[in-house]
């Protein structure tokens, strides 16, 4: 090889190892489209309403207490802790500003498991949120056990962090924000029941800088906002932007009036999803 190939060559190699990391890099990110809450310190506590009926209650207090143990996970520190209060909502789970409400119940034969709302101002932040359940599911053989409802549990609070699926095909990368499915044969297994390390990696990117405000609710004194509201009916869930391969899971977004945006992460059950992997779930009928 002359010097000059050689020269070439190795410029190749550090081209290559470039764009390696680069891919690595955007594989390993799982924020929601970059939404996050406001606030002005590198530490926040997020508020979240325990409106769960008994059986619930543990799961709820398990994932708050995974979410704020990074040492648990490998991870050095957390930006976002949790803290369970009183819940400020009903069953349908209508948010209230600074928090994200937490909700159970029979919401019905209507394909979901799990569903995550958030509602956005100014393109990135987050101002509300609510983590929904749906028993009418969970209730039956298929779903009623502790790590499957471990599992969407910490998924479904922490899209309202602003973290996104690490994968959506069914795999098990240990981490609560994967589709494994804990159910039938893996019913008894806790894979992807709890976070992982990357999964907080992912939480100090989101939160490496600082605002100039706080959309946090610092007292538990606020209001709900209706109008901007996604609930447990899928027509307000708005348009489908996005679904997984295999049909399981959906994002929707909504513009409301006020200018805000309202986007919503259906995590769809495996007989919703198995009928018509590309459909919108809500208008093939029949679940
Ligand atoms: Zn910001
Ligand atoms: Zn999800």
């Amino acid at each position: 090889m002359t010097y000059l190939n050689l020269r070439r060559s190795m410029a190749a190699a550090a081209g290559l190892a470039a764009l390696a990391a680069f891919v690595n890099v955007a594989l390993a990110t799982n924020s929601w489209g970059g939404y996050h809450w406001a606030r002005t310190t590198p530490q926040f506590t997020l508020k979240l309403g325990n409106n769960l009926s008994a059986g619930w209650q543990q799961h709820l207090s398990d994932a708050s207490s995974d979410w704020n143990s990074p040492t648990v996970f490998g991870a050095a520190s957390t930006p976002l802790l949790t803290a369970i209060v009183a819940g400020q909502s009903n069953k349908r789970c209508s948010m209230v500003a600074g928090t994200t409400q937490v909700c159970n119940s029979t919401y019905g034969n209507n394909g979901w498991l799990g569903l995550a709302s958030i509602n956005i101002t100014g393109g990135v932040h987050i101002t509300q949120g609510s983590a929904k359940m749906n028993d009418t599911y969970f209730n039956t053989s298929t779903y009623n056990n502790v790590n499957e409802k471990r599992h969407v549990m910490c998924q479904e609070i922490a899209h309202t962090f602003g973290l996104d699926h690490q994968s959506t095909d069914g795999s098990s990368q240990n981490t609560c924000m994967d589709y494994f499915s804990n159910t039938g044969a893996n019913a008894t297994k806790t894979a992807s029941t709890r976070p992982n390390l990357h999964d907080f990696d992912e939480l100090n990117i989101i939160y490496g800088h600082l605002d100039s405000t706080t959309t946090v609710a610092q007292t538990t004194s606020l209001s709900s906002n209706a109008d901007v509201d996604a609930n447990d009916d899928p027509n307000s869930w708005g348009k489908l932007v996005s679904q997984s391969n295999n049909g399981r899971s959906s994002t929707y977004e909504r513009y409301n009036n006020d200018g805000s945006k309202t986007v919503s992460h259906v995590y769809w059950s495996l007989e919703a999803a198995a009928k018509c992997p590309s459909c919108d779930h809500r208008y093939d009928g029949g679940h």
